[in-house]
């Protein structure tokens, strides 16, 4: 085995890597329950954030296995070019885009996932030490990869008194940031936001978006909209991308593309970065930087998945087929969350607005307490965070709704009483 050279002096970490917690907690806690099923116990796991049948299948697309078989050995086996396939650019940002200006004034590298997108976003628009800015609710790898990287998270509140987007709390947390450090990164998770399920409706949208302008007139502000979950979003969410394109009036609006979820993906680390900017040279700049990051980080990405996804994306036969199947998966989703809501209301649960998505979370004064009287009383996992508990309900059928929301209502009557 390999000796330290003195015991006491020296790591071969540097100090800032001694004490990183190894394992994500969700992934912990997901692996916990995943055990606890083997053993045979009565558990259900509400913590990981992928599809399930109602059988408990992980729910998969037959168009992308059919799209990953049509794609030649050859050219799924070479190194991808380092920005990304062209045709899997071109045809991601007309799905994101298509029929309006933007894919005009846009420009895009992939990444892996999602994940990468983010990435690449908080390196190439925030100094070292400088906050991006995001909802006081968050997914937690914001901040690990913030961090990471020597930038930080600062929140504002989420939600005002009556449950909706907090448009004044946004308003002064942007003008704070444009204030102290002379830039900003808003990273806006919507439609279905992690951990919340919240969606914003086009008045807030349009409110946003007119915020966004008049700090953009001021400072360089860049939109980061994370867009894991939004093809699960109700009928009308999609409209989010008229307020994108009004905010490339005065900002830089990026959008964190990725497959994992849209396209039952999650392994493939197939995503994108799309950058919208309306002035041509800082475009190109744009471009270039996001070049550089993919070199400078994961060289370039998965050449096959992203040749099998931009196939379905162009091919039209392949897309209504892709369309379709997401649709069956969306109408199971849909189905838990019209259970969800009808027996949460019934059982006086607090939760924001969920209209669709994986997730929703319900707020307690004690998450921890809530958390762990729901699996050791219930056999419910859930993840506790700061002021509530996220329930997958992605993961879950729809029978057991009635189960989870019970064991909610005790494990936040539990929180109430220890208080
Ligand atoms: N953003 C949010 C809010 C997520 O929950 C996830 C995945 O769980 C991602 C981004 C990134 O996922 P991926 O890197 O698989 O695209």
């Amino acid at each position: 085995m390999t000796q330290l050279p003195s015991a006491d002096l020296n790591h071969f970490l540097i100090p800032g890597s001694l004490d990183r917690p190894g394992n994500d907690p969700i992934f912990s806690l997901h692996g916990e329950a995943v055990r606890r099923i083997q053993k045979g116990d009565d558990v259900l796991n509400a913590t990981i954030g992928a599809l399930m049948e109602d059988s408990g299948q992980m729910a998969v697309m037959p168009a992308v296995d059919a799209a990953y078989r049509q794609v030649p050995q050859v050219r799924g086996s070479a190194y991808a070019p380092i920005a990304g396939d062209p045709g899997f650019l071109k045809s991601v940002t007309e799905d994101l885009y298509g029929g309006t200006a933007l894919p005009e004034c846009s420009v895009a590298v992939a990444t892996p996932g999602g994940t990468g997108a983010i990435y690449a976003s908080i390196v190439n628009f925030l100094e070292r030490g400088q906050a991006l800015l995001t909802t006081s609710y968050y997914w937690s790898p914001y901040a690990i990869m913030a961090e990471h990287h020597g930038r930080r998270v600062e929140t504002f509140e989420m939600f005002d008194g009556d449950g909706g987007f907090h448009l004044a709390a946004f308003e002064e947390g942007l003008r704070r940031m444009v204030a102290d450090q002379g830039r900003a990164l808003v990273v806006l998770n919507f439609p279905c936001h992690n951990p919340t399920g919240y969606s914003m409706h086009q008045d807030e949208w349009r409110e946003v978006a007119r915020i966004v302008n008049a700090v953009g007139e001021g400072a360089p502000v860049a939109v980061l909209i994370d867009h894991a979950y939004a093809k699960f979003g109700a009928p009308g969410s999609e409209r989010w991308v008229e307020h994108a394109e009004s905010m490339t009036e005065k900002a830089v609006v990026l959008v964190a593309w990725s497959a994992s979820k849209a396209f039952a993906l999650y392994g493939a680390r197939v995503g994108a970065l799309v950058a919208s900017c309306r002035d041509e040279g800082e475009r190109k700049r744009i471009g270039q930087a996001l070049s550089y990051s993919c070199r400078g980080t994961w060289s370039n990405c998965n050449h096959l998945g992203m040749l099998a996804v931009g196939h379905i994306l162009q091919d039209p036969q392949m897309r209504r087929s892709s369309e379709e199947e997401r649709a069956r998966m969306r109408g199971l989703l849909d189905e838990r969350v019209a259970a969800f809501n009808e027996l949460a209301v019934g059982a006086g649960l607090a939760y924001p607005r969920y209209e669709g998505g994986f997730f929703v979370s319900v707020f307690t004064p004690d998450p921890k307490l809530t958390a762990l009287h729901m699996k050791e009383e219930s056999g419910v996992f859930v993840v506790p965070l700061q002021g509530a508990v996220r329930v997958a309900l992605c993961a879950l059928p729809v029978s057991r709704v009635q189960r989870v929301v019970d064991a909610l209502a005790a494990g936040v009557r539990a929180a109430e009483q220890a208080r």
